[in-house]
């Protein structure tokens, strides 16, 4: 149970930076001078020129263009001049000096959506938990019903040997009233419990505590008592 919420976590977690890693811009090189357009258009205003072997971080916006920071204001670049950077390349030199402030709206950005990610997660690991707890309770509370009904209902099965007659009593009953002989004669055939028993001769089903008693079945001789699943 625990094993299986742990390996829950781990996994969203590894989707969240999956997400993360999505959302964030990376490092390219550029392959020619690459010219920063103040829009994504050709006929744009120029905003200036990156030199040929800038390693600069884009954002990719579709096929043909990319979202660069380019003194302090966004541009706009052509991708097909832009080749991957090797992480071991990147060097502070030649790398043009990223805009703070928008730097920093991004990673409020990625805060944000991981404090989601993980605000969600705890809900669910709640939800799992109240859930799981309202479960036990309810066969806490069906074991306390029993324990209750024990404590107020007689106790003891008795079986007339001559009707058949099935009774729960605290101790034998009268023994008037016997319809196939002047009176009952009551034989103890078990203890109330959980466990249910089934004669297969005579069809006596009872809750008892072990299995009942085997004299006088109604079906000759002695019940055959089995157990039921419960
Ligand atoms: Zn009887
Ligand atoms: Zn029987």
């Amino acid at each position: 149970m625990i094993r299986k919420i742990y390996l829950e976590i781990v996994f969203l977690l590894v989707c969240c930076l999956c997400l993360l890693q999505g959302a964030s811009a990376k490092s390219y090189k550029a392959i020619e001078s690459v010219q920063v357009m103040a829009e994504q258009d050709v006929d744009a205003k120029l905003l200036g020129t990156l030199k040929k072997g800038t390693i600069i971080d884009v954002t990719p916006m579709n096929d043909r263009w990319g979202k660069v920071t380019f003194k302090g204001k966004t541009g706009y670049v052509t991708n097909q001049y832009f080749d991957d950077v090797p992480s071991a390349e990147i060097d502070e030199s030649t790398a043009v000096e990223p805009d703070a402030t928008a730097k920093k709206e991004l990673s409020d950005n990625d805060k944000k959506l991981l404090a989601f990610i993980v605000g969600v997660i705890v809900f669910l690991i709640v939800i799992k938990r109240v859930l799981h707890y309202r479960s036990s309770m309810s066969d806490r509370r069906k074991a306390a019903d029993f324990e209750e009904e024990k404590k107020f209902q007689p106790k003891f099965w008795y079986q007339c040997k001559h009707c058949w007659v099935t009774v729960r009593r605290e101790s034998a009953p009268i023994s008037e009233g016997c319809f196939n002989a002047p009176d009952h004669d009551w034989f103890e055939l078990a203890e109330f419990g959980k466990t249910r028993y089934l004669c297969k001769k005579c069809s006596t089903l009872l809750n008892v505590r072990t299995e009942p008693a085997m004299a006088h079945c109604k079906g000759g001789e002695m019940h055959v008592w089995e157990k039921l699943q419960q």
